[in-house]
Formats: C-alpha cells, structure tokens, sequence
C-alpha cells in the first residue's frame, strides 16, 4: 500500500510541487524486502513486549484436550483458568468450477508474487478486493473487479461506495457489477474467467470473496462450545471462562455497532449527529486504506 501511495504521489504531485522526476518505475522485489523487513521488525517488537510484561510464549499448534488444558503439539500440555480464543480467519472460496488452479490466489498469495500480474481478476468487490485492485492498478496491471452485489465495498455506505466505483473507472479499473464467475478456465498460460455470458482473460485472479472464522480442530465442540464454520463462536453462554477476540467474535456481536452507538449517546446525552459524525470520519479514514 505504501509503495502505490509513493507511486501516486510522484504521478500526481510531484510536478505540481514543483519536484521534476523521471516517470516512477517500480522495483517490485525491493517493494517486497521493504515489506518483509516490515513484518519482521513488527513481529519481533511483539516479541520484545512479551519478555518485558511476563507474557510466555509457547510455541505450537494448540487444541483443546479437557475443560481446562490445550494440548500443544510437540510441547507440555497448557492449564488454565481463563482462556482466549484468537485465531483469527481465513479465505473463503465460492464453489466455482475451475477455481482450484494455482493461478486463483488469496490475498497471501497475491503478497508472495515474485512479478506484477499483466492482467488481474478480482473476484469480489468487498474492502481487501478493492484494497488490492487499487495497489495493482497502481502498479501498472491491467485490473478487472467482479463482484455479486449491485456496489463495490458493500459494506460501507453509499455514497462511498460510488465514489470509489467513480474514481477506480477512471483509472482504468474494469467493474463487473451484478455478477458472479461462473467457470474458471486455465489455459495453462493464463486464465480465462466466464462471468454472465462474458469473458476476461487474466494472468492472475485474487479470489477475495469473504473471510470465515478459524474455529475447526481446535477441539473447541469436543469441550461443549458452541460453534458455527461461518459465524464463529459463541462461547460466553456455555462457558464464562472461555472468550473470543479478534476475527473470531461471532458475526451477529460485530453487527452490534449501530446499536451501541444508539446506546452510548443516550448514556452520555450526546446528540446522536455528532456520534455519527465522528464514525463518518472513521469511515473515511478506512476508505483512505482502501484506496490512497
Ligand atoms: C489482506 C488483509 C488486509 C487487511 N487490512 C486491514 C487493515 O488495513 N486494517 C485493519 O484494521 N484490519 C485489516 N485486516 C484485518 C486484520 O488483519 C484482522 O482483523 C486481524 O488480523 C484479526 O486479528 P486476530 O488476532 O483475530 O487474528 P490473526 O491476526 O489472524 O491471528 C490469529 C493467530 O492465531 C494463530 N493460530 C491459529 N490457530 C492456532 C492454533 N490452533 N494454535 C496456536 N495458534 C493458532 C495464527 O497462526 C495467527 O497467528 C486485513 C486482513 C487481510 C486478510
């Protein structure tokens, strides 16, 4: 995201502040070491926090074994009083034929590419398909979004959402709305995508269709929890000593928002106007994350 964001901005800043470059080139292998160096910084910063705040790191796969132990694969077993369950998600994949080739990615994938795709699907039009869509256009693939639903970005508001339609058309970003991939065709080149009587041909498709909860072989049902591969966990009912963090929440919590702003206004007698638009702000804030 950062290296687009430089991108756009010595495309279409530079000149007017009167800094005069070259056309920008982009370097994707050292993109990719800055971006690794990145990850590798953060996640050893965490490390550090853990020894200064007592925190133990156990490391392994884990599974619940009893009511009160995760078994750690090749490592002792885990008692404990309380326990978190932060799992975190990981990519759907619709059942569309042809969709098992290696040239249909998820966003992990799409990270680990050694070369800029020519030419990029993007199978869904939600926040991570319009976030990688933006970045690749700006890295000079030839991007194509799909998605099922009648806007981009379905979950945010309206207005925003067709704002973002307007400004990726004018990038050169082709939108496929109202429609789903029917067949996915590897030529052994390439790929061809069949979607509502058309066809796109791309080098690559990211399948950004939705993310589910990780919350199978954790031996989470064998200890009486509640589970549902699509929603999450609803472990406070059964088991006050069990919670869920993170990605993990169950989807109907998340959906929760709108009625504790209602809540919270009323509590601290602030005109609702202003709790919105605090959340408008927050809402364009994370559409700057989408697209720069
Ligand atoms: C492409 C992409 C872009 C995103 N961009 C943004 C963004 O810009 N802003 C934002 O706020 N959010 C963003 N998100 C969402 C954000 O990453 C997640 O909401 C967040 O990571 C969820 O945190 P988590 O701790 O629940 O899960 P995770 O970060 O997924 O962590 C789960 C951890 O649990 C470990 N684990 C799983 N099973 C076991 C087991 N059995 N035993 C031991 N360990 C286990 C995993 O290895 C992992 O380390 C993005 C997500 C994606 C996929």
């Amino acid at each position: 995201m950062q290296t687009a964001f430089f991108i756009k901005e010595a495309e279409e800043s530079f000149a007017k502040l009167g800094v005069r470059i070259s056309e920008p080139t982009l370097d994707f292998a050292t993109a990719n070491e800055w971006k690794a160096a990145v990850v590798k910084q953060m996640t050893s910063g965490v490390a550090t926090l853990f020894k200064a705040n007592g925190v133990e790191w156990v490391k392994g796969t884990g599974r619940f074994s009893g009511p009160n132990t995760i078994a750690v694969e090749g490592g002792e077993d885990v008692n404990f009083k309380q326990a978190v369950v932060a799992t975190g998600s990981y990519p759907l994949r619709p059942p569309i034929d042809g969709l098992d080739s290696p040239r249909c990615v998820d966003s992990e994938r799409l990270l680990a590419q050694t070369e800029v795709p020519r030419r990029l699907v993007v199978l869904g039009g939600g926040i991570i398909g319009c976030e990688f869509a933006s970045i690749f256009r700006r890295f000079g693939s030839e991007v194509t979004i799909i998605e099922m639903l009648p806007t981009l970005i379905p979950q945010e508001d309206a207005d925003a959402a067709k704002e973002l339609a307007k400004q990726f058309q004018k990038r050169g970003i082709v939108l496929h709305l109202e429609t789903s991939a029917d067949r996915v065709e590897d030529t052994g080149s390439g790929l061809v995508v069949h979607h509502g009587g058309e066809t796109t041909e791309a080098d690559l498709m990211l399948v950004a269709t939705g993310r589910g909860p990780t919350v199978e072989n954790l031996g989470l049902e064998e200890i009486g929890v509640e589970l549902d591969r699509r929603e999450g966990i609803a472990a406070d009912e059964h088991r006050p000593d069990l919670h869920r963090s993170g990605d993990r929440r169950r989807r109907a919590d998340r959906g929760r928002g709108a009625r504790a702003v209602r809540r919270r206004c009323r509590r601290r007698r602030l005109p609702l106007g202003r709790e919105r638009a605090r959340r408008d702000a927050e809402r364009d804030r994370r559409l700057g994350q989408v697209d720069p």
